[in-house]
């Protein structure tokens, strides 16, 4: 399995969805020990997923 694979799962798994039927989470969390890029990867996502969701919250011109 690719990393861009292991990415698509860990996208959606961001989002709070079902993981794919071919990645199970103990195959994504393996990945994610023996790889850092898709660590850092998956750690932006979930960043950039509390951001828009912070932004959601507040809407763009604040308090
Ligand atoms: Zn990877």
């Amino acid at each position: 399995m690719s990393c861009a694979e292991f990415r698509i799962a860990l996208s959606t798994h961001v989002d709070g969805e079902a993981l794919p039927p071919e990645v199970s989470a103990a195959a994504l969390e393996a990945h994610l020990r023996i790889c850092p890029e898709c660590r850092r990867w998956g750690e932006r996502a979930r960043e950039l997923r509390e951001l828009a969701a912070r932004l959601d919250e507040t809407g763009l011109d604040g308090e």
